[in-house]
């Protein structure tokens, strides 16, 4: 038996052992592990199952033992994400740190920001928000005007962010700030590290169409920030911004599918919403068409997805996939949300009554808010400018 094999019956009887049955099946947005400085769980399940994932280092399983995580090379970490989803375990963790921050640190930050930040990611101990978009600085990100000044051996930042998901909630944020004007724009931003306790940071909530508040506009008055909070150089923060664009494009196309997972598919809801003839066949051709198309492009997309990993075990990626794969993605998902709410009928415009089941209720919400994925990471139509330019080398349309 191969060391990958072995890791993997390890695997599958430590998780059937430790994740409690509570925390298998699709996660509830109620059910969420999040992390914080006043860390508070869904239920007693969920700490033990967060706690015990914490502490092998399972919440951040390809980050350095050094620095908490599980160090699990790329294939094992593969091996443990499989074995998570046969027993349909919900995430330990679910932070904008572990999936951005940290890898921006990992290839970025000093030794001192490693052992100081890593750690915490791992144990949940912070939870971490995406200062980037300004209200005139979304697509044009370089564009940013927040500012922050050099004082000897801090900065004073003045401006505002906006659209930050989860600001509210959050204890940190990393943002890019302008260092200088000189030059073309994209230089004199700098990537920086705030702690949203220091004085001059004020956060307001914006309320979503979803229901929830789940965005917030943060502002800052002369907040005193230490120079070594600078990841990266001085002015050179587009370099690391990009990277974390990268890793925020890839945690995109890898999206939960809602209300479905676990034993419940697409086709099933049909044919409890539409009906099924005595073979089982969906009655009605439309659905069956476009959930059949449906079906076949999620397929399509889960084995380019496994086809990449495969290639990134062999150091032979493609580095445009996860553009493409963050732009499909999430319109499939679009395209998912659309096809349920039209099959459940007035039964897909559940909010909040007793008349309307759990998935009916997660239906409505889910097409409201996925709506936003589109635009979050990167909008399409900018994802499809860059995926024209970079990926097929096509001329520059008379917008891009
Ligand atoms: C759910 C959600 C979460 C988010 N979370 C965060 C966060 O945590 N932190 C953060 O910093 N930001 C966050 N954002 C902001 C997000 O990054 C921006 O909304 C996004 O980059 C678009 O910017 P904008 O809203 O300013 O739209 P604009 O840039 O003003 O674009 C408006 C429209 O014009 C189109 N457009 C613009 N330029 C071009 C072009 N050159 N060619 C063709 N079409 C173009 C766009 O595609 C879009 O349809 C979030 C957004 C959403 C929806």
């Amino acid at each position: 038996m191969s060391d990958l094999d072995a890791f993997r019956l390890e695997t599958r009887a430590w998780l059937e052992e430790n994740c409690p049955k509570s925390q298998r099946g699709p996660v509830t947005p109620d059910g969420v592990i999040w992390p914080g400085r006043n860390q508070t769980f869904p239920s007693e399940d969920a700490r033990l199952w967060f706690e015990r994932m914490r502490d092998k280092g399972w919440t951040c399983p390809d980050y350095p033992a050094e620095y908490a995580g599980g160090g699990l090379s790329p294939a094992e970490e593969k091996v443990l994400r499989e074995e998570m989803q046969r027993l349909n375990c919900c995430p330990p963790l679910t932070d904008q740190g572990i999936g951005m921050l940290g890898p921006a640190l990992l290839e970025f930050g000093t030794e001192e920001q490693k052992a100081e930040h890593l750690p915490k990611i791992v144990r949940g101990e912070l939870r971490w928000c995406q200062g980037y978009s300004e209200p005139g600085a979304g697509s044009d990100l370089a564009s940013l005007q927040c500012k922050a000044e050099d004082k000897g051996d801090h900065f004073l930042i003045n401006g505002t962010k906006i659209w930050t998901s989860y600001g509210v909630e959050s204890d940190w944020i990393f943002c890019l700030v302008r260092t200088s004007n000189d030059g073309p724009k994209q230089e004199g931003i700098t990537f920086i590290l705030v702690d949203m306790e220091t004085p001059g940071v004020k956060v307001k909530a914006i309320d979503l169409i979803s229901g929830a508040s789940e965005f917030a506009q943060v502002f800052f008055d002369d907040v005193k920030v230490p120079k070594d909070h600078v990841v990266g150089e001085i002015h050179k923060g587009w370099t690391v911004a990009k990277s974390l664009l990268k890793h925020e494009r890839k945690m995109m196309s890898e999206l939960s599918k809602g209300v479905l997972g676990g034993t419940v598919t697409l086709p099933d809801l049909a044919k409890e919403y539409i009906g099924c003839s005595d073979e089982g066949e969906i009655t009605q051709p439309l659905y069956r068409d476009a959930i059949a198309h449906h079906e076949m492009n999620m397929r399509a997309i889960g084995l380019t997805g496994y086809r990449t990993h495969q290639e990134a075990l062999a150091r032979k990626m493609d580095t445009n996939v996860p553009l493409i794969m963050k732009y499909l993605g999430t319109s499939e998902l679009q395209v998912k949300d659309e096809l349920l709410v039209d099959m459940m009928g007035v039964r897909g415009l559940g909010w909040k009554d007793e008349q309307f089941n759990e998935n009916e209720e997660r239906a409505t919400r889910e097409l409201l808010f996925n709506k936003a994925l589109t635009i979050a990471g990167g909008t399409n139509e900018i994802q499809l400018n860059i995926i024209a330019k970079r990926a097929l080398g096509l001329p520059k349309g008379p917008h891009s």
